[in-house]
C-alpha cells in the first residue's frame, strides 16, 4: 500500500499557497526568535554600538574629588579617611561655593576606623555644614551603599543628612551575564536613587525630569536608564594618564587648601574613592575587553551627566523587533527561491551590514530622536536563521523541478526517437513505388513514343519533374533518418576544394542559364586540404542551388575561396530575395522554409541548410549567412585546413540515446 503523505507532498502547490506557506514560515521564525533569549549576543553587539558611536562631551560642571592614593599616602592614615578629614572637606567645599556636594563615601566604614568623633564636637560639626549648605541651596547629598541587606544608612548623627541609595549596577543575573555596567537605578520603591535625587535637590521650584529611557523593572519596584558615556578631548578614561573626562582634583589637596579659590564655584561635587590598586574602585563598562575598566566614581559622573542633560538610550519596543525580524525573514525565504545561490548569499551579507548599520545610527544621540537602542540580535539571528533553513528546502524544490524537467527530457528524446523510426518507415517504403513509377512511366512514354503530340509530351515532362522532387524528398528525408540513427561517418581525403566546386557548379550551369543567372567565380589557389567529398559537394550544390533557387532572372552569382589562417574560406554572395533578419536565427532548423510569396512557389524541403550545417560542424567548420532583404545573401563556409582523423566522429541521435540509457540503467545493460 502507498503512503499518502509523499504524493501530497510531491503535489505542487498554487501560488497563493507557497506564499502562504511562505509567510506562515517567517511568523515561525519571528515568534521562535522572540522567545529565545539573545542577551548574550545583543549584549557584547550593545557595547560595539557603545564604543562606535559618538560620545556627548562631559558636562563641566561636574567635578570629581578623589581619595587616592596620594591622599592615603599624605595623610598616612587608611581609607576611607577618619571623620575630621571630612569634616575639613566639607568646610572647604563650603568656602569654594560649590553648586552640590554628592558624597559616595560609606561613613559606616569612617565610624569604624575611629568611632569617637561621631559621638562628640566633630559628628555634630559635620552635619551642621551640611544643614547649612543645604539651607544655603547646596544640597550636601550622601549616598547610602546598598548591600544583601538593603539600603545601609550612615551612623548617628550624619543620618541627619539628606540621603539617597547609591548603586553601581552590574549586568550580572540578567542581560548579558558579563557583569558589566550598562544600566543606572534611577528610582528604588519610589524613591529617588543617589544622582537622581541630587538632581532633584537642584531644582528646588520644579520636579526633575527623569531621563530618557527611563523603564521600569519588572522584577524589582525599581527604575532603570541606559545612561551614556561621556568625553572630552576624545577620552572616556585613560588608565595609563589617569585622564578623566571631568576637572578632578585630589582630595588631600581639597583639604589642605591646595586648590585655587574659586576653582569649584558653581561645580557640582563628586566626592568617592579612587585608588588604582582597589579592583572594587572599578567597574566594567564594556564586554568587549577586560581593558574596559573605569573607576566606579567616574560612572556616578556619567550618570548624573545623563540625568542633568537628559541623555540616554532608549530601548525600541518589542514590536519594532518583531516586525523587523518577520520583514528579514520573509525577504530572505522569498529571495531564496528566486535567487542564484550566490546572490542570495551577497543579499543576506548586504541585509546582515544593513541591520547593523541602521542600528549604530539610531544609537548616534541624534537630536530629534536621542539614542535609540534597537534590539539587533534578533533581526540578525532571523536573517541567519531563515538563510539556514531555506537552503534544505531550496535544494528539495531545485530536485523537484530537476525531476520534472528529466522526466520531460526523458519523454521528448522517446518522441524523437518514435518519430525518427517513423520517418524511415516511410520514406524507406515509398522509395520502391516512386521508383516503380518512375521505370513505369518511363516504359510508357517509350511504348507511346511515336503516337504522342507535343502536348502529351509535355504532360510526360510534368510528371517526370514531379516524381524527380518526390525522389530529392525522399532522399533527404532518408539522409536525416540515417543522420539521426548512425550520426555520419566523415570519410577524410586530400583534395582541392576550388576542383570540386568546378564540378558542382558544371551541374547547375543549366539551371543557372534558363534563369539567364550569371556565375563569376574568383578560387585563389589553394593547396589541397582533407575534407569528405561526398558531403562537402552536397553543401556546396545546396547552397549554389538555392542562391539559383531564390535569386530572380538576370543576377550575378558570385563564388570565392580564399586561404585564411586555419580555414579555407568559401562564400557564395548572390543579388536574390534576402532573408529577413528575425528568420535567420532559425534558418538552420529542420524543415525551416522563409514563408514568402517567392518561397511558396519554389519547392523545397527545408532540410538542405539544416544538413548542410551539421555536415560542416561534423568537419569542425562553421556555415553562417549575412543577408538583406531585397538585396541579397552571403552564406560563408570555414573548413579548417588541418583537420585530424579523430576529430570527426559524429554519433547519431539513436546511438545517443541508447548509450544514455544504458549509463542510466547499468543492471538492464548487463542482462
Ligand atoms: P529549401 O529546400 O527550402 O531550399 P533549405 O534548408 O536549403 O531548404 O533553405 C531553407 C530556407 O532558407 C529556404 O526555404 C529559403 O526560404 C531560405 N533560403 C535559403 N537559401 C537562400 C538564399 N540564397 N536566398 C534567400 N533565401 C534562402
Amino acid at each position: 500500500m502507498k503512503l499518502a503523505l509523499p504524493k501530497l507532498l510531491l503535489r505542487p502547490l498554487s501560488r497563493f499557497q507557497e506564499s502562504i506557506l511562505h509567510v506562515l514560515l517567517a511568523v515561525m521564525i519571528t515568534a521562535s526568535i522572540l522567545t529565545f533569549p539573545t542577551d548574550f549576543i545583543e549584549a557584547p553587539l550593545f557595547d560595539l554600538r557603545q564604543s562606535w558611536s559618538l560620545k556627548p562631551k562631559a558636562d563641566d560642571q561636574i567635578a570629581l574629588i578623589t581619595i587616592d592614593d596620594e591622599t592615603l599616602n599624605q595623610t598616612n592614615e587608611v581609607h576611607p579617611l577618619p571623620l575630621s578629614y571630612h569634616q575639613k572637606a566639607l568646610e572647604r567645599l563650603e568656602e569654594q561655593h560649590v553648586k552640590a556636594v554628592g558624597y559616595l563615601i560609606n561613613f559606616n566604614m569612617v565610624e569604624r576606623i575611629d568611632p569617637t568623633p561621631f559621638q562628640n564636637e566633630q559628628g555634630q560639626k559635620f552635619v551642621r555644614t551640611g544643614i547649612r549648605m543645604n539651607a544655603q541651596g547646596i544640597p550636601v547629598l550622601l549616598a547610602n551603599p546598598f548591600t544583601i541587606n538593603g539600603e545601609e544608612t550612615p551612623p548617628y548623627p550624619l543620618i541627619q543628612l539628606p540621603q539617597a541609595v547609591s548603586r553601581i549596577h552590574h549586568d550580572g543575573m540578567i542581560f548579558g551575564k558579563d557583569n558589566v555596567t550598562r544600566r543606572a537605578l534611577i528610582s528604588l520603591y519610589d524613591n529617588h536613587a543617589f544622582e537622581m535625587a541630587l538632581v532633584s535637590h537642584l531644582h528646588t521650584h520644579d520636579e526633575a525630569p527623569t531621563p530618557p529611557g527611563t523603564y521600569r523593572a519588572s522584577d524589582t519596584d525599581a527604575q532603570y536608564f541606559l545612561f551614556k558615556l561621556h568625553q572630552t578631548g576624545g577620552i572616556v578614561y585613560d588608565p595609563d594618564y589617569e585622564t578623566f573626562p571631568y576637572a578632578r582634583y585630589s582630595f588631600v589637596d581639597l583639604i589642605e587648601g591646595k586648590i585655587p579659590q574659586g576653582t569649584l564655584q558653581g561645580k557640582i561635587v563628586l566626592i568617592g574613592s579612587y585608588q588604582r590598586e582597589k579592583p572594587n574602585d572599578f567597574t566594567l563598562i564594556n564586554s568587549r575587553s577586560k581593558q574596559n575598566s573605569i573607576p566606579k566614581l567616574l560612572v556616578h559622573a556619567n550618570i548624573l551627566d545623563s540625568i542633568l542633560n537628559q541623555q540616554g538610550i532608549t530601548p525600541l519596543p518589542a514590536s519594532v523587533t518583531a516586525v523587523l525580524c518577520f520583514l528579514l525573514s520573509v525577504t530572505v525565504i522569498l529571495a531564496s527561491l528566486k535567487l542564484r545561490p550566490s546572490h542570495l548569499i551577497a543579499m543576506t551579507a548586504y541585509l546582515l551590514a544593513g541591520a547593523f548599520a541602521a542600528s549604530l545610527l539610531l544609537f548616534q544621540p541624534l537630536p530629534w530622536t536621542g539614542s535609540l537602542w534597537l534590539n539587533t540580535s534578533r533581526p540578525l539571528i532571523s536573517l541567519v536563521l531563515s538563510f539556514y533553513l531555506m537552503i534544505p528546502l531550496r535544494l528539495y524544490s531545485e530536485n523537484r523541478k530537476r525531476f520534472a524537467l528529466e522526466k520531460q527530457n526523458k519523454l521528448l528524446k522517446e518522441v524523437e526517437e518514435m518519430k525518427t523510426n517513423f520517418l524511415q518507415l516511410v520514406t524507406h517504403d515509398l522509395k520502391t513505388p516512386v521508383a516503380r513509377m518512375q521505370g513505369l512511366t518511363e516504359s510508357l512514354k517509350r511504348a507511346l513514343a511515336e503516337k504522342l503530340t507535343s502536348k502529351e509530351v509535355d504532360l510526360f515532362t510534368h510528371i517526370f519533374s514531379a516524381i524527380e522532387e518526390l525522389n530529392h524528398f525522399i532522399t533527404s528525408l532518408l539522409e536525416l533518418t540515417k543522420l539521426d540513427n548512425q550520426g555520419i561517418r566523415v570519410q577524410l581525403k586530400s583534395k582541392d576544394i576550388n576542383q570540386i566546386l568546378e564540378s558542382v557548379l558544371l551541374k547547375h550551369r543549366f539551371a543557372a542559364q534558363a534563369k539567364q543567372i550569371d556565375i563569376q567565380t574568383n578560387f585563389e589557389p589553394l593547396f589541397p586540404i582533407k575534407f569528405d567529398l561526398d558531403l562537402i559537394s552536397k553543401v556546396l550544390s545546396n547552397l549554389i542551388d538555392n542562391a539559383i533557387k531564390y535569386s530572380p532572372e538576370q543576377t550575378t552569382i558570385t563564388i570565392q575561396t580564399q586561404e585564411q589562417r586555419e580555414f579555407i574560406e568559401i562564400s557564395i554572395q548572390d543579388q536574390g530575395i534576402g532573408i529577413p533578419q528575425e528568420e535567420i536565427q532559425n534558418l538552420f532548423s529542420r524543415f525551416y522554409r522563409v514563408k514568402n510569396d517567392t518561397t511558396l512557389k519554389v519547392k523545397g524541403t527545408g532540410l538542405g541548410l539544416y544538413l548542410s550545417k551539421y555536415f560542416i560542424e561534423a568537419h569542425r567548420g562553421e556555415l553562417t549567412v549575412e543577408s538583406t532583404l531585397g538585396q541579397g545573401t552571403r552564406f560563408v563556409i570555414k573548413l579548417p585546413i588541418d583537420l585530424q582523423e579523430t576529430e570527426v566522429a559524429q554519433p547519431g541521435l539513436k546511438t545517443q540515446i541508447e548509450k544514455q540509457r544504458k549509463e542510466s540503467s547499468p543492471g538492464r545493460a548487463l542482462g
